[in-house]
């Protein structure tokens, strides 16, 4: 008897479950394996923008004169990176744009926050152990 009332209140409480389960995977989706495939575009801009796109780099300054990069940290934590191009100051990076690809040199280490620590290359993000 008491079989037969678990198993009917476990068919009662059966959609439920699988709607929690459905909820918690939109919830948490898993962003490893997704965030590696997306390709890192790039854009140019005389200033740095109010709003940032994911997976966006923006270059900023003029023409002959461009002094920082902005982008989303591409772990998803939200936080901007900024990175000086400007050689008289230090630490100092350099992007060069290959096929429509953007690549930066040297590697990106986030010393607070998420920690992350990736390159870009080729438009692709390539994360560092350690
Ligand atoms: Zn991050």
């Amino acid at each position: 008897m008491r079989n037969s009332v678990y198993k009917f209140w476990a068919w009662l409480t059966y959609p439920f479950v699988l709607l929690r389960k459905f909820f918690n995977k939109t919830k948490h989706p898993t962003p490893s394996i997704d965030r590696a495939r997306v390709v890192i575009t790039y854009m140019y801009l005389d200033e740095v923008p109010d709003r940032f796109m994911e997976g966006r780099v923006y270059i900023i300054g003029q023409k002959d004169h461009r002094w920082v990069l902005a982008f989303c940290c591409p772990c998803g934590c939200g936080q901007i990176i900024h990175l000086n191009l400007l050689p008289e100051a230090s630490p100092c990076w350099s992007f060069s744009i290959g096929k429509g690809r953007i690549s930066i040199t040297p590697s990106i280490r986030r010393i607070n926050g998420c920690h992350s620590h990736f390159l870009i290359k080729h438009g692709q993000i390539i994360w560092t152990k350690g």
